[in-house]
């Protein structure tokens, strides 16, 4: 990913793709003092831009440290990153890390580094493919406890869990990986959060040990927009037998939805169906 054309932002100014490089010492690297973000870009304009910067800045904040700089301007920082590589639709994907000044766990002053690339990358899913639905596996690793990890911060350190669930889930033949949280209730997919169809409801885990996505709380907005009753709870994986429809939402997912999770399976339905279209259209606006 790192030899190609384009721009990347990087503390502060636009850099070529291929200049944006690291020193091996970085302390973001040995100790996961790093946290990011993921966006997308639908017609040329990051949706939800604010929410994902002020998320990056709270991110760092949790692991105890300051990014440089404020929400506004990593929202200007953003947008002149998407215009420099002439993204129409697309992924953006901001970083902010301590650089390589100290080498120790203790590196209280060593300078955060933030940096910003975009890629195009186009929903390329008919509603009718996405409708297909999705497998997933049961996780072999599970989401700790909020006392153990710092489980609201989307932070660098965290996503070794998920790497290792994705790729055993891939290695399997299945398209992702359910994970449980730490008391085996169901938490959610290794980049998405997880909703269920019980009877005309709409069911999600209680983001209490995970993120609480803004793609999630976008689609409760919608699905109460459409008069759905919607339900935070904490769902124990036996319930799934009961589900009807399952999907996932997230900034890359969207709306995606699951047609089977370990021995249980969904079919995506009239609820699905509704929360795509409106999904779909919101971002588009
Ligand atoms: N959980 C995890 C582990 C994620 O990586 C993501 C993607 N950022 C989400 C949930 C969904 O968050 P969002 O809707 O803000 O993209």
């Amino acid at each position: 990913f790192d030899d190609r054309d384009g721009y990347i932002w990087f503390d502060g100014k636009l850099v070529d793709w291929r200049d944006a490089g690291i020193h091996v010492l970085t302390h973001g690297l040995h100790y996961g003092s790093c946290v990011f973000e993921g966006e997308r870009v639908y017609n040329g304009k990051a949706f939800k831009l604010r929410e994902h910067s002020q998320r990056l800045i709270e991110s760092g904040r949790i692991l105890g440290f300051e990014i440089p700089y404020t929400a506004e301007q990593l929202d200007e920082a953003t947008m002149a990153t998407v215009k420099a590589n002439n993204i129409v639709d697309g992924y953006v994907r901001p970083v902010a890390w301590r650089g390589s000044e100290m080498m120790g766990v203790a590196a209280q002053s060593s300078r955060i580094r933030v940096a910003i690339a975009t890629w195009t990358w186009p929903s390329y899913w008919s509603p009718e493919a996405r409708m297909k639905g999705i497998r997933l596996n049961m996780a072999q690793w599970k989401r700790p406890h909020p006392e153990t990890a710092p489980t609201q911060s989307k932070a660098a350190g965290l996503y070794m869990i998920a790497t290792m669930n994705k790729h055993k889930a891939e290695s399997d033949g299945y398209e992702d990986s359910l994970m449980l949280d730490w008391r085996g209730q169901v938490a959610e997919a290794t980049g998405a959060n997880i909703f269920f169809v019980f009877g005309n409801e709409l069911h999600t885990p209680t983001p209490d040990c995970f993120l609480n996505g803004i793609t999630r709380q976008t689609v409760i907005d919608l699905a109460k927009k459409r008069g759905i009753k919607l339900v935070e709870r904490a769902i124990l994986p036996e319930e799934m037998a009961k589900a009807t429809e399952c999907f996932l939402t997230g900034t890359a997912a969207e709306v995606t939805p699951v047609r089977e999770i370990g021995t249980f399976s969904f079919t995506p339905g009239e609820i699905t169906k509704q929360l795509i279209s409106d999904y779909d259209s919101l971002v588009r606006l």
